[in-house]
Protein backbone atom coordinates (compact mmCIF):
# COMPACT_ATOMS: atom_id res chain seq x y z
CA UNK A 1 0.00 0.00 0.00
CA UNK A 2 1.39 3.21 -0.82
CA UNK A 3 -0.04 4.94 2.30
CA UNK A 4 0.94 5.92 5.64
CA UNK A 5 0.05 2.93 7.91
CA UNK A 6 0.54 3.04 11.86
CA UNK A 7 3.67 1.88 12.04
CA UNK A 8 5.21 4.33 10.04
CA UNK A 9 5.00 7.39 12.27
CA UNK A 10 6.04 7.72 16.36
CA UNK A 11 2.98 7.30 18.72
CA UNK A 12 5.25 8.00 21.83
CA UNK A 13 3.03 10.96 23.78
CA UNK A 14 1.13 11.60 20.63
CA UNK A 15 -2.59 12.46 20.23
CA UNK A 16 -3.91 10.27 17.46
CA UNK A 17 -7.74 10.53 16.91
CA UNK A 18 -8.50 7.60 14.93
CA UNK A 19 -12.02 7.17 12.83
CA UNK A 20 -13.19 3.28 13.82
CA UNK A 21 -16.15 1.73 12.60
CA UNK A 22 -18.34 0.93 15.51
CA UNK A 23 -21.86 0.94 13.44
CA UNK A 24 -22.57 -1.87 15.54
CA UNK A 25 -26.13 -3.91 16.48
CA UNK A 26 -27.49 -2.73 19.97
CA UNK A 27 -31.06 -3.38 20.63
CA UNK A 28 -32.31 -2.97 23.84
CA UNK A 29 -28.56 -1.74 25.28
CA UNK A 30 -27.10 -4.72 24.20
CA UNK A 31 -24.29 -5.15 21.65
CA UNK A 32 -25.44 -8.04 19.31
CA UNK A 33 -22.52 -8.77 17.68
CA UNK A 34 -19.03 -7.10 18.47
CA UNK A 35 -17.16 -8.22 15.02
CA UNK A 36 -16.09 -4.20 14.29
CA UNK A 37 -14.91 -3.74 17.55
CA UNK A 38 -12.65 -6.62 17.46
CA UNK A 39 -11.30 -5.62 14.30
CA UNK A 40 -10.18 -2.35 15.49
CA UNK A 41 -8.46 -3.91 18.94
CA UNK A 42 -5.08 -4.56 17.01
CA UNK A 43 -4.87 -0.94 16.17
CA UNK A 44 -5.89 0.25 19.37
CA UNK A 45 -4.06 -1.40 21.33
CA UNK A 46 -0.73 -0.93 19.44
CA UNK A 47 -1.07 2.66 19.92
CA UNK A 48 -1.53 2.37 23.52
CA UNK A 49 1.46 0.11 23.69
CA UNK A 50 3.18 2.55 22.06
CA UNK A 51 2.39 5.14 24.61
CA UNK A 52 0.26 7.88 22.60
CA UNK A 53 -2.70 9.28 23.65
CA UNK A 54 -5.72 7.48 21.72
CA UNK A 55 -8.92 9.44 20.63
CA UNK A 56 -12.15 7.11 19.46
CA UNK A 57 -14.64 8.64 16.96
CA UNK A 58 -17.23 6.57 15.05
CA UNK A 59 -21.20 7.06 13.45
CA UNK A 60 -23.16 4.21 14.86
CA UNK A 61 -27.00 4.25 13.62
CA UNK A 62 -28.72 7.52 12.02
CA UNK A 63 -28.81 9.77 15.21
CA UNK A 64 -29.16 12.71 13.18
CA UNK A 65 -32.65 11.49 12.15
CA UNK A 66 -33.73 10.62 15.38
CA UNK A 67 -31.24 12.54 18.02
CA UNK A 68 -29.25 10.41 20.31
CA UNK A 69 -31.14 7.46 21.99
CA UNK A 70 -30.04 4.54 24.10
CA UNK A 71 -29.08 2.66 20.88
CA UNK A 72 -27.17 5.24 18.87
CA UNK A 73 -25.04 6.57 21.73
CA UNK A 74 -21.30 5.15 21.45
CA UNK A 75 -21.67 4.90 25.35
CA UNK A 76 -22.39 1.59 24.95
CA UNK A 77 -19.79 0.66 22.96
CA UNK A 78 -17.21 2.80 25.66
CA UNK A 79 -18.38 0.84 28.50
CA UNK A 80 -17.73 -2.36 26.37
CA UNK A 81 -14.64 -1.71 24.89
CA UNK A 82 -13.53 -0.33 28.35
CA UNK A 83 -14.44 -4.12 29.91
CA UNK A 84 -13.00 -5.94 27.08
CA UNK A 85 -9.49 -3.87 27.56
CA UNK A 86 -9.50 -3.82 31.35
CA UNK A 87 -9.17 0.15 31.08
CA UNK A 88 -10.84 3.64 31.97
CA UNK A 89 -12.34 5.31 28.69
CA UNK A 90 -13.50 8.98 29.26
CA UNK A 91 -16.64 9.39 27.15
CA UNK A 92 -17.36 12.26 25.98
CA UNK A 93 -20.99 13.35 24.98
CA UNK A 94 -20.46 15.51 21.74
CA UNK A 95 -17.58 14.88 19.89
CA UNK A 96 -17.33 18.68 19.13
CA UNK A 97 -16.44 19.26 22.40
CA UNK A 98 -13.72 17.51 23.90
CA UNK A 99 -11.14 19.97 24.35
CA UNK A 100 -11.03 19.87 28.34
CA UNK A 101 -11.32 16.14 27.88
CA UNK A 102 -8.26 15.52 25.71
CA UNK A 103 -6.51 18.31 27.41
CA UNK A 104 -5.72 16.08 30.54
CA UNK A 105 -5.02 12.82 28.55
CA UNK A 106 -2.00 11.37 29.45
CA UNK A 107 -0.16 9.10 27.77
CA UNK A 108 -1.86 5.38 27.28
CA UNK A 109 -5.13 7.19 27.94
CA UNK A 110 -8.17 6.82 26.17
CA UNK A 111 -11.13 9.27 25.38
CA UNK A 112 -14.23 8.04 22.97
CA UNK A 113 -16.35 10.89 21.20
CA UNK A 114 -20.34 10.67 21.12
CA UNK A 115 -21.21 9.49 17.41
CA UNK A 116 -20.25 11.53 14.95
CA UNK A 117 -23.48 11.41 13.00
CA UNK A 118 -25.32 13.39 15.73
CA UNK A 119 -23.53 16.29 14.30
CA UNK A 120 -25.85 16.24 10.82
CA UNK A 121 -22.33 18.55 8.89
CA UNK A 122 -20.35 15.41 9.46
CA UNK A 123 -22.21 13.64 6.29
CA UNK A 124 -23.18 16.92 5.13
CA UNK A 125 -25.71 15.83 3.17
CA UNK A 126 -29.24 17.51 2.08
CA UNK A 127 -31.90 16.82 -0.43
CA UNK A 128 -33.75 20.03 -2.36
CA UNK A 129 -37.03 20.38 -0.01
CA UNK A 130 -40.19 20.77 -2.21
CA UNK A 131 -40.61 24.14 -3.06
CA UNK A 132 -36.84 25.35 -2.51
CA UNK A 133 -35.79 26.94 -5.46
CA UNK A 134 -31.68 25.67 -7.07
CA UNK A 135 -30.18 28.38 -5.57
CA UNK A 136 -31.77 28.61 -2.24
CA UNK A 137 -30.57 24.73 -1.99
CA UNK A 138 -26.98 25.80 -3.47
CA UNK A 139 -26.53 27.84 -0.63
CA UNK A 140 -28.27 25.95 2.01
CA UNK A 141 -25.81 22.70 0.44
CA UNK A 142 -22.60 24.95 0.60
CA UNK A 143 -22.82 26.69 3.59
CA UNK A 144 -23.33 22.89 5.77
CA UNK A 145 -20.27 22.15 3.48
CA UNK A 146 -18.47 25.32 5.33
CA UNK A 147 -20.16 23.70 8.79
CA UNK A 148 -18.30 20.08 8.06
CA UNK A 149 -14.96 22.20 7.63
CA UNK A 150 -15.20 23.73 10.68
CA UNK A 151 -16.61 19.83 12.49
CA UNK A 152 -13.24 18.72 10.77
CA UNK A 153 -11.39 21.10 12.21
CA UNK A 154 -12.41 20.74 15.48
CA UNK A 155 -11.92 17.46 15.41
CA UNK A 156 -8.47 17.56 14.05
CA UNK A 157 -7.85 19.74 16.69
CA UNK A 158 -7.66 16.68 19.40
CA UNK A 159 -4.66 14.96 17.50
CA UNK A 160 -1.07 15.13 16.21
CA UNK A 161 -2.28 12.31 14.40
CA UNK A 162 -5.55 11.20 12.47
CA UNK A 163 -5.87 7.21 11.93
CA UNK A 164 -8.54 5.71 9.60
CA UNK A 165 -9.22 2.11 10.57
CA UNK A 166 -12.65 2.10 9.26
CA UNK A 167 -13.31 0.80 6.15
CA UNK A 168 -16.59 0.58 6.61
CA UNK A 169 -17.01 4.36 5.74
CA UNK A 170 -13.86 4.54 3.68
CA UNK A 171 -16.22 5.19 0.43
CA UNK A 172 -17.75 8.13 2.12
CA UNK A 173 -16.12 11.85 2.61
CA UNK A 174 -17.45 12.50 5.68
CA UNK A 175 -15.81 15.05 8.07
CA UNK A 176 -14.32 12.38 10.42
CA UNK A 177 -13.59 9.94 7.65
CA UNK A 178 -11.81 12.45 4.56
CA UNK A 179 -12.17 16.06 5.04
CA UNK A 180 -10.26 16.00 8.57
CA UNK A 181 -7.19 14.88 6.65
CA UNK A 182 -6.78 18.50 5.87
CA UNK A 183 -6.57 20.12 8.68
CA UNK A 184 -4.34 17.52 10.46
CA UNK A 185 -0.35 17.02 9.85
CA UNK A 186 -0.24 13.20 9.16
CA UNK A 187 -3.28 11.11 8.29
CA UNK A 188 -2.05 7.10 8.44
CA UNK A 189 -4.18 4.27 7.71
CA UNK A 190 -5.04 1.67 11.03
CA UNK A 191 -4.42 -2.24 10.49
CA UNK A 192 -7.66 -3.29 9.56
CA UNK A 193 -7.75 -0.63 7.07
CA UNK A 194 -4.66 -1.81 5.47
CA UNK A 195 -5.74 -5.26 6.00
CA UNK A 196 -8.65 -4.41 4.08
CA UNK A 197 -6.77 -2.41 1.45
CA UNK A 198 -3.91 -4.79 0.49
CA UNK A 199 -6.55 -7.97 0.32
CA UNK A 200 -8.96 -5.94 -2.32
CA UNK A 201 -5.87 -4.24 -3.62
CA UNK A 202 -4.11 -7.16 -4.14
CA UNK A 203 -7.23 -9.26 -5.95
CA UNK A 204 -8.04 -6.97 -7.92
CA UNK A 205 -4.88 -5.18 -9.10
CA UNK A 206 -2.55 -8.04 -9.16
CA UNK A 207 -4.28 -11.41 -8.64
CA UNK A 208 -3.11 -14.77 -8.81
CA UNK A 209 -4.55 -15.91 -12.01
CA UNK A 210 -7.54 -17.68 -12.31
CA UNK A 211 -9.71 -14.95 -11.44
CA UNK A 212 -13.11 -15.98 -10.49
CA UNK A 213 -15.77 -13.48 -9.21
CA UNK A 214 -19.00 -13.82 -8.11
CA UNK A 215 -21.69 -11.43 -7.86
CA UNK A 216 -25.12 -12.49 -6.43
CA UNK A 217 -27.76 -10.22 -4.99
CA UNK A 218 -30.94 -8.68 -5.91
CA UNK A 219 -30.65 -6.20 -8.01
CA UNK A 220 -28.29 -5.54 -11.42
CA UNK A 221 -28.50 -1.75 -11.26
CA UNK A 222 -26.66 -2.06 -7.55
CA UNK A 223 -24.18 -3.74 -9.53
CA UNK A 224 -23.73 -2.29 -12.72
CA UNK A 225 -20.24 -0.52 -12.12
CA UNK A 226 -18.84 -3.29 -10.56
CA UNK A 227 -19.90 -5.85 -13.52
CA UNK A 228 -17.94 -3.55 -15.83
CA UNK A 229 -15.20 -3.13 -13.91
CA UNK A 230 -14.65 -6.76 -13.30
CA UNK A 231 -14.98 -7.57 -16.66
CA UNK A 232 -11.75 -5.92 -17.17
CA UNK A 233 -9.94 -8.15 -14.41
CA UNK A 234 -11.67 -11.32 -13.89
CA UNK A 235 -11.25 -15.15 -15.86
CA UNK A 236 -14.88 -15.71 -15.17
CA UNK A 237 -17.38 -13.75 -13.74
CA UNK A 238 -20.13 -15.88 -12.14
CA UNK A 239 -23.22 -13.90 -11.73
CA UNK A 240 -26.19 -15.38 -9.30
CA UNK A 241 -29.26 -14.53 -7.23
CA UNK A 242 -31.93 -11.98 -8.28
CA UNK A 243 -29.98 -10.46 -10.61
CA UNK A 244 -29.77 -13.29 -12.88
CA UNK A 245 -32.89 -13.03 -14.26
CA UNK A 246 -32.39 -9.67 -15.99
CA UNK A 247 -28.97 -11.56 -17.88
CA UNK A 248 -31.18 -14.36 -18.44
CA UNK A 249 -34.08 -12.54 -20.18
CA UNK A 250 -31.27 -10.37 -22.09
CA UNK A 251 -30.20 -14.11 -23.99
CA UNK A 252 -34.08 -14.76 -24.72
CA UNK A 253 -35.33 -16.51 -21.76
CA UNK A 254 -38.44 -16.18 -20.12
CA UNK A 255 -38.14 -15.31 -16.78
CA UNK A 256 -41.95 -15.65 -15.16
CA UNK A 257 -42.32 -13.77 -11.83
CA UNK A 258 -39.08 -13.91 -11.21
CA UNK A 259 -37.21 -10.38 -9.93
CA UNK A 260 -36.00 -8.74 -13.44
CA UNK A 261 -35.04 -4.89 -13.94
CA UNK A 262 -36.61 -4.68 -18.15
CA UNK A 263 -34.81 -1.18 -17.98
CA UNK A 264 -31.10 -2.92 -17.91
CA UNK A 265 -32.01 -5.49 -20.48
CA UNK A 266 -29.93 -3.90 -22.60
CA UNK A 267 -27.16 -3.19 -20.51
CA UNK A 268 -27.18 -6.68 -19.46
CA UNK A 269 -26.73 -8.11 -23.13
CA UNK A 270 -24.32 -5.48 -23.82
CA UNK A 271 -22.02 -6.89 -20.81
CA UNK A 272 -22.69 -10.78 -21.78
CA UNK A 273 -21.26 -9.00 -25.24
CA UNK A 274 -18.25 -7.77 -23.55
CA UNK A 275 -17.20 -10.96 -21.76
CA UNK A 276 -17.19 -12.85 -25.37
CA UNK A 277 -14.88 -10.15 -26.43
CA UNK A 278 -12.59 -10.23 -23.88
CA UNK A 279 -12.15 -13.51 -23.53
CA UNK A 280 -13.85 -13.65 -19.55
CA UNK A 281 -16.09 -16.86 -19.01
CA UNK A 282 -19.39 -15.23 -17.85
CA UNK A 283 -21.42 -18.01 -16.29
CA UNK A 284 -25.27 -17.43 -15.58
CA UNK A 285 -27.80 -20.08 -13.67
CA UNK A 286 -28.30 -23.46 -16.08
CA UNK A 287 -30.88 -24.63 -13.92
CA UNK A 288 -33.03 -22.52 -11.33
CA UNK A 289 -35.26 -23.14 -8.45
CA UNK A 290 -38.52 -21.85 -8.49
CA UNK A 291 -41.26 -20.88 -6.50
CA UNK A 292 -44.54 -20.20 -7.17
CA UNK A 293 -44.40 -17.80 -4.30
CA UNK A 294 -42.11 -15.55 -2.35
CA UNK A 295 -42.73 -17.64 0.68
CA UNK A 296 -40.70 -20.07 2.99
CA UNK A 297 -43.35 -22.58 2.25
CA UNK A 298 -43.61 -21.96 -1.19
CA UNK A 299 -44.40 -25.20 -4.07
CA UNK A 300 -40.74 -25.44 -5.60
CA UNK A 301 -39.23 -27.24 -8.81
CA UNK A 302 -36.43 -27.62 -10.29
CA UNK A 303 -36.74 -25.88 -14.20
CA UNK A 304 -33.86 -24.99 -16.79
CA UNK A 305 -33.27 -21.65 -18.13
CA UNK A 306 -36.58 -20.49 -18.77
CA UNK A 307 -39.01 -19.99 -15.51
CA UNK A 308 -42.65 -21.25 -16.24
CA UNK A 309 -45.01 -18.40 -16.29
CA UNK A 310 -46.16 -17.77 -13.12
CA UNK A 311 -43.30 -19.32 -11.18
CA UNK A 312 -40.00 -17.00 -9.64
CA UNK A 313 -36.86 -18.06 -9.81
CA UNK A 314 -35.71 -18.36 -6.05
CA UNK A 315 -32.48 -19.96 -5.87
CA UNK A 316 -29.90 -21.45 -8.45
CA UNK A 317 -30.48 -25.26 -9.15
CA UNK A 318 -28.56 -27.97 -8.20
CA UNK A 319 -26.29 -28.78 -11.44
CA UNK A 320 -25.46 -24.74 -11.70
CA UNK A 321 -23.98 -25.24 -8.21
CA UNK A 322 -21.96 -28.15 -9.29
CA UNK A 323 -21.33 -25.82 -12.22
CA UNK A 324 -20.42 -22.63 -10.22
CA UNK A 325 -18.24 -25.13 -7.70
CA UNK A 326 -16.01 -26.39 -10.31
CA UNK A 327 -15.33 -23.01 -11.79
CA UNK A 328 -14.46 -22.17 -7.67
CA UNK A 329 -12.55 -24.62 -6.77
CA UNK A 330 -9.97 -24.04 -9.47
CA UNK A 331 -9.64 -20.57 -9.28
CA UNK A 332 -6.67 -19.05 -7.27
CA UNK A 333 -8.42 -15.77 -6.10
CA UNK A 334 -12.29 -15.45 -5.68
CA UNK A 335 -13.68 -12.22 -4.42
CA UNK A 336 -17.39 -13.06 -3.41
CA UNK A 337 -20.04 -10.46 -2.59
CA UNK A 338 -23.77 -11.12 -3.05
CA UNK A 339 -25.47 -13.99 -2.52
CA UNK A 340 -27.14 -16.79 -5.05
CA UNK A 341 -30.95 -16.94 -3.96
CA UNK A 342 -32.91 -15.87 -1.40
CA UNK A 343 -30.87 -17.88 1.85
CA UNK A 344 -33.24 -16.85 4.54
CA UNK A 345 -35.51 -19.02 3.57
CA UNK A 346 -34.32 -22.36 3.99
CA UNK A 347 -35.75 -23.75 0.36
CA UNK A 348 -34.13 -21.22 -1.33
CA UNK A 349 -30.43 -21.50 0.37
CA UNK A 350 -28.45 -24.68 -1.13
CA UNK A 351 -27.04 -22.30 -4.06
CA UNK A 352 -25.30 -19.90 -1.24
CA UNK A 353 -24.51 -22.45 0.68
CA UNK A 354 -23.14 -24.82 -1.92
CA UNK A 355 -21.16 -21.39 -3.35
CA UNK A 356 -19.67 -20.94 0.55
CA UNK A 357 -18.38 -24.34 0.52
CA UNK A 358 -16.59 -24.25 -2.71
CA UNK A 359 -15.07 -20.66 -1.61
CA UNK A 360 -14.16 -22.24 1.88
CA UNK A 361 -11.71 -24.83 -0.67
CA UNK A 362 -9.88 -21.85 -2.60
CA UNK A 363 -7.52 -21.42 0.98
CA UNK A 364 -7.02 -25.12 0.96
CA UNK A 365 -5.68 -24.91 -2.19
CA UNK A 366 -3.39 -22.35 -1.87
CA UNK A 367 -5.71 -19.64 -3.14
CA UNK A 368 -6.85 -16.67 -2.10
CA UNK A 369 -10.60 -15.67 -1.15
CA UNK A 370 -12.38 -12.83 -0.09
CA UNK A 371 -15.65 -12.18 0.96
CA UNK A 372 -17.30 -8.52 0.70
CA UNK A 373 -20.85 -7.71 1.29
CA UNK A 374 -23.36 -8.29 4.05
CA UNK A 375 -25.19 -10.99 3.07
CA UNK A 376 -22.56 -13.03 1.49
CA UNK A 377 -20.62 -12.42 4.89
CA UNK A 378 -23.72 -13.46 6.76
CA UNK A 379 -23.92 -16.50 5.03
CA UNK A 380 -20.41 -17.54 5.58
CA UNK A 381 -20.39 -16.83 9.34
CA UNK A 382 -24.09 -18.47 9.52
CA UNK A 383 -22.46 -21.83 7.82
CA UNK A 384 -19.56 -21.67 10.26
CA UNK A 385 -16.71 -21.66 7.08
CA UNK A 386 -15.79 -17.71 8.09
CA UNK A 387 -12.08 -19.18 9.50
CA UNK A 388 -11.73 -21.24 5.96
CA UNK A 389 -11.67 -18.05 4.21
CA UNK A 390 -8.31 -15.78 2.99
CA UNK A 391 -10.86 -12.54 3.95
CA UNK A 392 -14.08 -11.34 5.33
CA UNK A 393 -14.28 -7.86 4.57
CA UNK A 394 -15.94 -5.38 7.13
CA UNK A 395 -17.32 -2.96 4.75
CA UNK A 396 -20.34 -3.76 2.42
CA UNK A 397 -20.35 -0.67 1.02
CA UNK A 398 -16.52 0.12 0.74
CA UNK A 399 -15.90 -3.21 -0.86
CA UNK A 400 -18.50 -2.87 -3.90
CA UNK A 401 -17.33 0.51 -4.59
CA UNK A 402 -13.66 -0.55 -4.74
CA UNK A 403 -14.73 -3.42 -6.79
CA UNK A 404 -16.22 -0.43 -9.37
CA UNK A 405 -12.59 0.43 -9.68
CA UNK A 406 -13.73 3.80 -7.58
CA UNK A 407 -11.62 5.78 -5.17
CA UNK A 408 -12.20 5.54 -1.79
CA UNK A 409 -12.02 8.95 -0.09
CA UNK A 410 -11.47 7.59 3.55
CA UNK A 411 -8.05 6.20 1.92
CA UNK A 412 -7.35 8.58 -1.01
CA UNK A 413 -7.10 11.21 2.12
CA UNK A 414 -4.28 9.82 4.06
CA UNK A 415 -0.67 10.60 3.98
CA UNK A 416 1.48 9.19 1.09
CA UNK A 417 4.05 7.16 2.11
P1 LIG B 1 -28.22 -7.40 -2.10
O1 LIG B 1 -28.56 -6.51 -0.94
O2 LIG B 1 -28.39 -6.76 -3.43
O3 LIG B 1 -26.89 -8.11 -1.94
O4 LIG B 1 -29.33 -8.52 -2.09
C1 LIG B 1 -29.48 -9.44 -1.07
C2 LIG B 1 -30.88 -9.95 -1.09
O5 LIG B 1 -31.15 -10.48 -2.37
C3 LIG B 1 -31.12 -11.04 -0.09
O6 LIG B 1 -32.03 -10.60 0.86
C4 LIG B 1 -31.71 -12.16 -0.93
O7 LIG B 1 -32.83 -12.79 -0.33
C5 LIG B 1 -32.14 -11.46 -2.19
N1 LIG B 1 -32.19 -12.37 -3.33
C6 LIG B 1 -31.22 -13.23 -3.72
N2 LIG B 1 -31.63 -13.93 -4.76
C7 LIG B 1 -32.89 -13.56 -5.05
C8 LIG B 1 -33.85 -13.95 -6.01
N3 LIG B 1 -33.58 -14.91 -6.90
N4 LIG B 1 -35.03 -13.32 -6.02
C9 LIG B 1 -35.31 -12.35 -5.11
N5 LIG B 1 -34.45 -11.93 -4.19
C10 LIG B 1 -33.24 -12.54 -4.14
Amino acid sequence: MNKKTLRDVDLKGKRVIMRVDFNVPVKEGVIKDDTRIQGALPSIKYVLEQGGKLILMSHMGRPDEKGITPDTSMKIVADYLSKLLGKEIVFVADCAKADAEVAAMKDGDIVMLENTRYHKEEQAKRKQKDGESEADFKAAKAALKDEQKKLAEKLASYGDIYCNDAFGTAHRAHASTAVITKYIPVSVAGFLMEKEIEYLGNAVENPIRPFVAILGGAKVSDKLAVVKNLLNKVDTLIIGGGMAYTFLKAMGHNVGKSLCEDDQLAYAKEMIDQAAAKGVKFLLPVDNMAADKFDPEANTQVVGQDIPEGWMGLDIGPETIQLYSDAIKSAKTVVWNGPMGCFEMEKFNKGTFGVAAAVAEVKANGGISIIGGGDSVAAVNQSGLAPKMSHISTGGGASLEYLEGKELPGVASLSDK
